[in-house]
C-alpha cells in the first residue's frame, strides 16, 4: 500500500501507521504485556505536560486559570504558545506564567514555526531568563541548519520534529544537531516501527524524547526510551476509549493492561466494521 507510488510521507504513510500500531497492540496483547513492557520499559510513569489551553488567542487570565486546573489534575509541566506578531506580547505572557508557577514547575514554550532565524535568536536570548524546559518549533520544521545554529547559541533546550513524516526526515535533523528534544509523532511517521528507529537515532545522539500528541500511544513509547522523556497530555481522543490514563504527581502512569491498554468506546466502535472488501471483487 501507498509508499512506492505515493511517496514516503503524507496520507499513505498515515494509513500504514494505523495497521502498524494495531499490529504492535496485538503483539503486546498476545504476550500479555503492556506495550511499554514488551518494548523494555525504563519507568512505570512518565513526566507529563500539557498546553492547558495556553493558546495565543486566550487572555492571560484564562490561561492561568487553565494552568491551575491542569496542575490540580496531576499534569506536571505547562506549555505556552508563543509566536505572536509582536514578540513583546509573548514575553509578557511567559513572564506572567513563570511568576504564577514559581521557579520549580517545568515550563515550555511552542512557537509553531512562527519565527525566522533572527527573531528566534533574539527572543530566545530573552527567554533564557525563564528556565524553560524547552523552546519548541522556533523555526520552519525543515530548517535543520537554523535549528542547529539556534541550539548551539542558546542554553535553553530546543525541541522540534512534530511535523516530520519519516525516519529519513528525522535523521536529517538529528544528524544536524537541530534539537535537544526530538518530537516524533507515531501516526505521522508511519507507526510504532519507524518511531522506534527515530528513537534509536535520538538515543544514539543523546537527545531527549518528547513525542507529539496521541498520549495513548506515546506514553508507552516514552516509558521505553532510555533517556529523558515526556508525554504530551491531550483530552481530545478520550471519547474514543473506555479507559482513562491516570495522572499522579506530575506523571502519567503506564497502564497495566495488555497492549496499548485501550478498548473502543461504544461511539468509536460504531464506526468500525467486522470485515471489508476492497476492489470490485470481480
Ligand atoms: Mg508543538
Amino acid at each position: 500500500m501507498g509508499g512506492a507510488s505515493m511517496g514516503r510521507s503524507g496520507v499513505a504513510v498515515q494509513g500504514i501507521a494505523a495497521l502498524d500500531i494495531a499490529l504492535w497492540d496485538l503483539k503486546a496483547r498476545r504476550a500479555g504485556l503492556p506495550l511499554a513492557k514488551l518494548l523494555g520499559a525504563h519507568r512505570d510513569s512518565v513526566d507529563v505536560y500539557n498546553t492547558s489551553g495556553g493558546y495565543l488567542s486566550m487572555p492571560i487570565k484564562e490561561v492561568l486559570e487553565n494552568i491551575d486546573l491542569a496542575r490540580a489534575r496531576g499534569v506536571g509541566g505547562i506549555k505556552l504558545k508563543v509566536g505572536s506578531p509582536d514578540p513583546s506580547i509573548d514575553l509578557k505572557r511567559v513572564e506572567a506564567v513563570r511568576e504564577h508557577l514559581g521557579d520549580d514547575v517545568p515550563l515550555m514554550v511552542d512557537a509553531n514555526q512562527q519565527w525566522d532565524r533572527i527573531t528566534a535568536t533574539r527572543v530566545g536570548r530573552v527567554l533564557e531568563n525563564f528556565n524553560l524546559t524547552w523552546i519548541e518549533e522556533p523555526l520552519d520544521a525543515y530548517d535543520a541548519e537554523g535549528h542547529a545554529a539556534l541550539a548551539a547559541t542558546l542554553d535553553t533546550p530546543i525541541a522540534t520534529g512534530e511535523m516530520l513524516t519519516s525516519v529519513g526526515e528525522h535523521a536529517v535533523l538529528i544528524e544536524a544537531g537541530s534539537s535537544d528534544f526530538v518530537q516524533p509523532d507515531a501516526p505521522r511517521v508511519g507507526g510504532i516501527t519507524p518511531f522506534l528507529r527515530i528513537a534509536a537515532l535520538a538515543d544514539h545522539k543523546g537527545r531527549g524524547l518528547a513525542p507529539h500528541f496521541v498520549m495513548e500511544i506515546h506514553v508507552h513509547l516514552s516509558a521505553a526510551y532510555p533517556r529523558t522523556a515526556w508525554v504530551e497530555h491531550f483530552e481530545w481522543l478520550e471519547p474514543m476509549f473506555n479507559e482513562r490514563l491516570e495522572l499522579k504527581d506530575g506523571r502519567m502512569i503506564i497502564p497495566n493492561r495488555a497492549g496499548l491498554g485501550l478498548s473502543l468506546s461504544e461511539q468509536a466502535a460504531a464506526w468500525t466494521a467486522e470485515s471489508a472488501v476492497f476492489g470490485s471483487g470481480a
